[in-house]
Order: structure tokens, then C-alpha cells, then sequence
């Protein structure tokens, strides 16, 4: 008999929801996460905006998640008292060309069920006076939430079901067995290994690397991932009342543009612009020489900010299976049946909006293994 009936790797904001969910009915869970604590990595290090799902291609794990995920955290957020707030967001168009963008991002999002309002110059400025604007479309269900706070909602819940939250604790070898997997683990050095019956690999940035321990070529299979920094630059307190709600631009590469971001304490930042980084090393800084290309991105959205307006503030790392300059690619949430590992579940390329998409994935995950 194994030691537990289900090991999820990774404790960001994915497998937290994955362990909350699943431990109400298999608390015999444990969940392993090689970190100190819980949500260090890409789930600290984002906008923290809960997406409507309007740019999505419709049919898309993305596109459904997103909007089962959205609906599912704004009731969460009511029910257990996480903090958030419908700020609503405007796609701003500059110029006649963005204009006839804009009405393809409408029935895009259409399909995916989401309707945006199309407000004209006039309508798009009464509702923010400073920005720079031709029209813009208006998303009434866009808002944030404290990222924190469904991270530790989803880590108690795990621990009144009766799972258990390992940290310290990496996964660093995965092997199929007759009644599931041993997994080996290295705590600050100290070997052991644990065995059980299902797996599933929510390893954010290192979900690529725990596919491999068992067995799939992420080169062949196109599952290896890319790291995408993406920074941010906070703007000077005086300034901050510029916009009362999230203000983006009309998207053009693998992002979605340098948008205006409003936290949840009335600071408003700028981000998250798009670099393809070389290797794979955690580097959190924010490269002070972007300073003016910042400056420059956001006059486009708010022409009333200096250069010396901004600050560097945050950035985060987006686990990317898009290679740079490559077609958009949907998350892989996979039960790898077809490869023999019965019991184990992949989920890989869980960048933006992952977040969001986070209690639509746990019940993924729930139905493809019971
Ligand atoms: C700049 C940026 C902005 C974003 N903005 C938004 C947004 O506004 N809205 C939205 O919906 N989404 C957003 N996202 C996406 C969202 O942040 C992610 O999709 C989400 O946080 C992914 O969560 P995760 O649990 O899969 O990954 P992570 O948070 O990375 O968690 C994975 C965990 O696995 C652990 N781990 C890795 N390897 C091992 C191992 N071998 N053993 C044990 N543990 C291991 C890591 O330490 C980590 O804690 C953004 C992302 C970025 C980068």
C-alpha cells in the first residue's frame, strides 16, 4: 500500500486549489513544495487581476477555465471574505487601426460569452478623464483579488481536510511502480522517498523538468517551457489617482501590452512587458534601465507621466510553452494515460490566467482522475 493516495507537486496558487479540492474527499494527500513556504513563485509574482476571458481563442482550456474560474473566485472571494474588487477595466484604442482591433477583441470575447460595451471617445473619457483615448471597450467583470489571500484560504482548507503541506521538500526523481509512483525527495539535502498511488505535477516553472523524471521527452513532445520575465514599474503616489480602473492597451505580441494595474491599496503600476530570458534562473530584479522605454509605453495609455514619475517595482517569471515569436499555445492538463502513467496528471504551460483559472482547474483535475 502506498504512503498516500495522491502527491501534487507544487504549492502555487494551482496546486493549493488542486489540494483543497481534492482533499475533501482523498485526505490522503500530501502536497510538496521545495520552498519555505507556500506561493513564492509565479503566484506572488503577478498582476493579481481576475480576467473576464476576453482574449482567448474560444474552445481553449484558457478560454473555459478562465471564465469557469473567474465566476468560481468571485463567489469564493464573497463567501470566505477574500479580499477583491470588480475595479472593471477599459481597452483603450489610440488610432484607427486599434479601433478596428478592438472590434475583433468584442466578438472574440463574445464568443467566449463575455460581452464588453464599445464606448466612444467622449464615454471612454468621462470614465477616465487622463487617459489617451479614440474608444475603448469597456469590461464590466474585471477585477483583482489578493493573490495571498486564495493562497491561504486553499492552504487551510488543504489542512482541515486532513492533507498535508510538506515544505522544504523537492520532488527529485519520479519512478512508475505496480500501484503508482516513489518519489524522491531532497529536504535541504536529506533523502528519503515517499510512494503514491496518483501524482500530479503542478510545478509552475518546473512542471517541464518533473514531466522528464518520468520518462516524456519535453523536447519531442514540445513540452519544454520558456522563461518570460515580465517587470513592472510603480508610479509615483501623487499620480496615482490618474485612473480609477485597470486601463491596457490594445494587445499586439505575446503579451498583453504595458497596462495600467490598480493593487488592492490604491498603488498603480505599470506592466508586465515581455522578455524572453536565456536560462532558467529565478532573478526577481527589475532592470532600472527600462526606465524610459517604461516611461515611454505608458505615455501611451496616460500622456501626464515623467520618467521620473516611475519606479522599478516587481516582475514575475511566466512558465511558457509559446517559444518567442511562435503561435499562442493552450495549457497542457493532461491525465498521461496514453503513455502508461495511469495516476499521473500533467499540467504545464500554466501562465496568465492561471490565476484566475485556478478552482476551474482543480475540478480539471478532479474529473479526469475520478
Ligand atoms: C508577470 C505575470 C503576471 C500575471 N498576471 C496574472 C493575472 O493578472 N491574472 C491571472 O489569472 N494570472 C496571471 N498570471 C499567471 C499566474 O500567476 C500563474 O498562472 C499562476 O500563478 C500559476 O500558478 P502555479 O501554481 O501553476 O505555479 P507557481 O506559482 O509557480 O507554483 C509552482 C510551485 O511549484 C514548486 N516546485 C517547482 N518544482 C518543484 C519540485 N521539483 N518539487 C517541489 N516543488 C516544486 C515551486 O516552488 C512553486 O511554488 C501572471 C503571471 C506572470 C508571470
Amino acid at each position: 500500500m502506498a504512503d498516500f493516495e495522491i502527491a501534487v507537486i507544487g504549492a502555487g496558487v494551482v496546486g493549493l486549489a488542486i489540494a483543497a479540492r481534492l482533499s475533501r474527499q482523498h485526505p490522503s494527500l500530501v502536497l510538496l513544495e521545495k520552498n519555505e513556504k507556500y506561493g513564492m513563485e509565479t503566484s506572488s509574482h503577478n498582476s493579481e487581476v481576475i480576467h473576464a476571458g476576453i482574449y482567448y481563442a474560444p474552445g481553449t482550456l484558457k478560454a473555459r477555465f478562465c471564465i469557469e474560474g473567474r465566476d468560481e473566485l468571485y463567489a469564493l472571494c464573497s463567501t470566505h471574505h477574500i479580499d477583491h474588487r470588480k475595479l472593471t477595466k477599459l481597452i483603450s484604442a489610440t488610432n484607427e487601426a486599434e479601433l478596428n482591433k478592438l472590434e475583433s477583441i468584442r466578438q472574440n470575447a463574445e464568443k467566449n460569452g463575455v460581452t464588453l460595451e464599445f464606448l466612444d471617445k467622449q464615454a471612454a473619457l468621462r470614465l477616465e478623464p487622463n487617459i489617451r483615448t479614440e474608444g475603448a471597450l469597456f469590461s464590466p467583470l474585471t477585477g483583482i483579488i489578493s493573490v495571498h489571500g486564495l493562497m491561504d484560504y486553499f492552504f487551510h482548507t488543504t489542512n482541515t481536510n486532513g492533507g498535508t503541506i510538506q515544505h522544504r521538500c523537492r520532488a527529485a526523481g519520479i519512478r512508475k511502480e505496480n500501484h503508482g509512483y516513489e518519489i524522491d525527495l531532497d529536504e535541504d539535502g536529506q533523502r528519503s522517498s515517499i510512494t503514491s498511488e496518483i501524482v500530479i505535477n503542478a510545478a509552475g516553472l518546473g512542471s517541464d523538468l518533473i514531466a522528464e523524471m518520468v520518462g516524456i521527452d519535453i523536447e519531442k513532445e514540445n513540452l519544454k517551457l520558456n522563461y518570460v520575465k515580465g517587470s513592472y514599474f510603480a508610479i509615483t503616489p501623487s499620480k496615482s489617482n490618474f485612473v480609477a480602473r485597470l486601463v491596457y492597451p490594445v494587445p499586439a505580441n505575446e503579451g498583453l501590452g504595458v497596462h495600467a494595474l490598480k493593487d488592492l491599496g490604491g498603488k498603480l503600476k505599470f506592466g508586465p512587458d515581455v522578455e524572453y530570458l536565456e536560462g532558467r534562473t529565478l532573478d526577481y530584479r527589475v532592470d532600472e534601465t527600462k526606465r524610459h522605454a517604461f516611461a515611454e509605453s505608458i505615455r501611451r495609455i496616460l500622456p501626464g507621466i515623467d520618467d521620473e514619475d516611475i519606479t522599478p517595482d516587481m516582475c514575475g517569471i511566466r512558465p511558457k510553452l509559446q517559444k518567442k515569436g511562435g503561435p499562442a499555445r493552450d495549457f497542457v492538463i493532461v491525465h498521461e494515460t496514453e503513455r502508461g502513467l495511469e495516476g499521473f496528471v500533467n499540467l504545464i504551460g500554466i501562465e496568465s490566467p492561471g490565476l484566475t483559472s485556478s478552482p476551474a482547474i482543480a475540478r480539471y483535475v478532479e474529473k479526469l482522475l475520478f
